[in-house]
């Protein structure tokens, strides 16, 4: 796949936010957009029907633990494995423009052979982004490197992804992305499209901010890596970020921990089901199940996970006894209406941009309103 074109699509204002339209040899897609995850698609494997997932992009996330990154860069058959499992993903999500983040822990230091070694993985699939991680911030040619990598890449038909830390040195973070930048232009025409590593707004602002100033540029700006609230008022963080200019976003992977593992007493299986958070597209937050059925609140939701249904028959069809742990099938079914919903939510905030009214959204959003409180002030007190 090829990126042929990305254009902004209506006004820029103050107050941040943008809209895409990006072409490529496989058809065009418009941002702000929520993208469709390896793990997001795993949930639907567990439901007892199969809904559609329709979406122009994927990330196969590959999640690696201190011991099975080891193993990968020291083993034949973990990279066997971990091949086939992009393998798996990206024949189920061929529909898709596919990209690939590996989700590798903070204490790992990627060296020249690992990054041979993640480039082989992702070369010997079919994946559409190439993506080459974070490089460490000793890295002095880091313009020669990436130049050289997006060459070999445009010439294989696909597109160089070069993921940056929001967390780098403000100095590098701004060296580097202007370096990026620099070469998106008509005469070099190499990057097309940047990665970006969520770190939290409030201790990376300047890195965010640099974002923001850029926005009028032509690269599409893909993050990763995202939680999913956003800490104080459990806003969702990827509908906050939008206001920073970036362009798509995907869902950081977890992993079940089970109580014996974490020290934790088990909970009872109707305590694990009310517990289990669910997304409130209205304010755009996450709040327990349990203060559906406290309120009396309806579902009120057309999703293919929730539509027609009470909140009773929602408990008693994604109830089941055969599951891995308790609340598996549950907790899916609540992360792919959480899916849904964001989605169209994108939509709907990608019409208040193109007017230059995003203001006026994120006013109508309790969530992103209170969140706000957090980003700077120069920006954050427009809000009130
Ligand atoms: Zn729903």
């Amino acid at each position: 796949m090829r990126i042929t074109n990305v254009s902004l699509d209506g006004d820029l204002d103050r107050f941040g936010g943008r809209a895409l339209v990006v072409k490529t040899d496989r058809g065009t897609f418009n941002t702000p957009h929520r993208v469709l995850t390896s793990q997001e698609f795993q949930y639907k494997a567990n439901l007892p029907f199969e809904p559609p997932l329709n979406n122009k992009i994927s990330e196969v996330v590959a999640q690696f633990s201190r011991a099975n990154w080891d193993k990968f860069m020291t083993t034949n058959g973990s990279f066997n494995s971990r091949l086939g499992t992009i393998e798996f993903f990206s024949d189920k999500m061929a529909y898709t423009l596919k990209r690939f983040y590996p989700q590798i822990p903070s204490d790992v230091v990627l060296d020249d052979t690992a990054i041979k070694q993640l480039l082989e993985l992702q070369r010997m699939s079919d994946l559409d982004f190439i993506t080459i991680p974070n490089l460490s911030s000793e890295i002095r040619d880091f313009e020669k490197i990436v130049t050289s990598f997006a060459e070999e890449v445009l010439s294989e038909r696909r597109e160089p992804l070069i993921y940056l830390d929001m967390e780098l040195e403000p100095p590098v973070f701004r060296e580097r992305f202007m370096t990026l930048l620099s070469h998106s232009d008509v005469d070099t025409d190499q990057i097309h499209t940047v990665g970006l590593i969520y770190r939290p707004i409030r201790e990376n602002v300047l890195n965010y901010r640099l974002l923001w100033e850029n926005r009028e540029s032509s690269v599409f700006l893909q993050m990763s890596y995202i939680p999913r609230e956003f800490t104080t008022v459990a806003a969702s963080t990827m509908h906050l970020l939008q206001k920073w200019g970036i362009d798509s976003f995907s869902i950081r992977a977890g992993n079940y921990v089970s109580p014996k593992n974490s020290g934790r007493e088990p909970l009872p299986k109707p305590d694990v089901l009310r517990r289990t958070k669910r997304f409130d597209p209205e304010p755009l937050t996450f709040r327990r199940f349990q203060t559906w059925i406290d309120r009396g609140d309806m579902l009120d939701c057309s999703c293919p996970i929730c539509k027609d249904k009470t909140v009773d028959d929602f408990i008693s069809i994604y109830d089941s006894e055969s599951e891995r742990y308790p609340g598996q099938i549950f907790n899916a079914a609540n992360r792919l209406h959480e899916y849904y919903c964001s989605s169209d939510e994108f939509e709907t905030s990608r019409d208040y941009i193109r007017t230059g009214e995003l203001l006026e959204y994120f006013k109508t959003k309790e969530g992103l309103r209170k969140s706000d409180v957090e980003a700077p002030p120069s920006l954050g007190a427009w809000i009130e």
